[in-house]
């Protein structure tokens, strides 16, 4: 961080859109008024141009690297935001199908896709852990999926709690499982051979808001039916290459950026993954070792290594946290109103510096008000 701009910068929990790399922010701004090689900026360029046919493949085979996604797998850059891949999907692989689909229900992102699911078809929800508060997920002889279902839905981790599957829930052979990987897309390596369809919108953990990356089975583009407006048939993406109409041009380059940063600077998913461990381990040891002064709202062996959620005895002592918090340049803390409490969001670009930071305020904090 170098200009008077950048060191105004605190360290931002946000859930999102949340922090990016500084060295990504520094390139956009060096290359916003005129692209190296172009004449003019990103910005005012034909999506039709070859030098931004050329930053989308580049976007594309960066995160076909990171991942190791094969050919059988079509890579898409959407818009509409992982709302609309609520409906997408079930429109393309659920409507007109016969089947139903089952739904495992962890969060507030899996409850609002299943309302949207169950407005193109019929949906089984064979796991909710709303009475819980949504605290945990289930191990994988909590539920059962028949063998016929259209596709298993799952949301890996759950934004607003703060709970992550630690690996794939159990699917029958032959069942599609649907992931929504929204907010710990690329937060470590990924067998994505088990999945037929992985979504993510890019503003939590892969770039600025504006793109959805969707990564789908080759054989599973047919389902949708023709009669699908064109917009929503997975298939008329895959075909054109993410040029059916306009792509969001701004925000595929920001996250072909995002992903060079990954695999250049960090070295790839399981050099991330050992950061974004050793970030969340600091804030949950903070947790644990407050005697009780902080309480976690997710189970311990599903704790997310993205969004921290946590809440203090009292609403006064919340108040004061975050106020300290933000008076030592550490912010967005504040948690979601259902879960309460605070949310400290350590994504991918939230540097081990500030994880350290909030770790100390979190042990000081703790210390003055227990
Ligand atoms: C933020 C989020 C969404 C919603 O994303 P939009 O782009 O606002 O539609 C869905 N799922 C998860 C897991 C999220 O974190």
């Amino acid at each position: 961080m170098s200009s008077a701009v950048t060191t105004q910068r605190a360290y931002n929990f946000s859930a999102g859109p949340a922090v990016l790399p500084v060295s990504v922010l520094e390139q956009v701004r060096d290359e916003m008024m005129c692209l190296p090689g172009s004449r003019c900026s990103l910005l005012e360029m034909s999506h039709r141009d070859k030098v931004f046919i050329d930053i989308l493949h580049d976007a594309e085979n960066t995160v076909r690297s990171l991942m190791g996604i094969s050919d059988d797998y079509a890579v898409l850059f959407l818009q509409g935001g992982a709302a609309l891949q609520f409906s997408m999907i079930p429109a393309n692989l659920l409507a007109g199908s016969g089947k139903s689909a089952a739904y495992i229900q962890t969060g507030v992102w899996g409850k609002k896709a299943i309302a949207e699911a169950k407005k193109e078809g019929d949906v089984n929800v064979v796991y909710d852990a709303a009475e819980s508060n949504f605290n945990h997920v289930p191990g994988s002889g909590d539920y059962s999926v028949s063998d016929d279902s259209a596709y298993l839905y799952f949301c890996n981790n759950e934004t607003i709690q703060g709970v992550q599957f630690q690996d794939e829930p159990a699917c029958p052979a032959g069942v599609p499982l649907v992931c929504d990987a929204s907010s710990d897309f690329m937060h470590k390596p990924v067998d994505i051979n088990k999945y037929g369809l992985m979504y993510a919108c890019a503003q939590k953990n892969a770039g600025p808001a504006g793109v959805t990356v969707v990564v789908i089975r080759r054989d599973l583009l047919d389902r949708g039916s023709k009669t699908l407006p064109g917009y929503l048939q997975y298939k008329n993406h895959a075909d054109a290459d993410s040029e059916w109409n306009t792509p969001p041009t701004f925000a595929i380059w920001v996250l072909g950026k995002v992903a060079r940063w990954l695999q250049d600077d960090i070295g790839g998913l399981e050099a991330i993954e050992k950061l974004n461990r050793q970030k969340s381990s600091l804030l949950y040891d903070a947790i644990d070792q407050s005697g009780g002064f902080y309480t976690g709202h997710a189970k311990p062996d599903c704790r997310s290594l993205m969004n921290v959620t946590f809440t203090l005895p009292n609403d006064d002592l919340q108040a004061a946290f975050i106020a300290e918090a933000a008076a030592n340049d550490l912010v967005a803390l504040k948690g979601h109103r259902s879960v309460g409490g605070i949310r400290a969001s350590v994504y991918n670009a939230m540097p081990l510096e500030g994880a350290k930071a909030l770790a100390q305020l979190m042990n000081d904090f703790a210390s003055k008000n227990a």
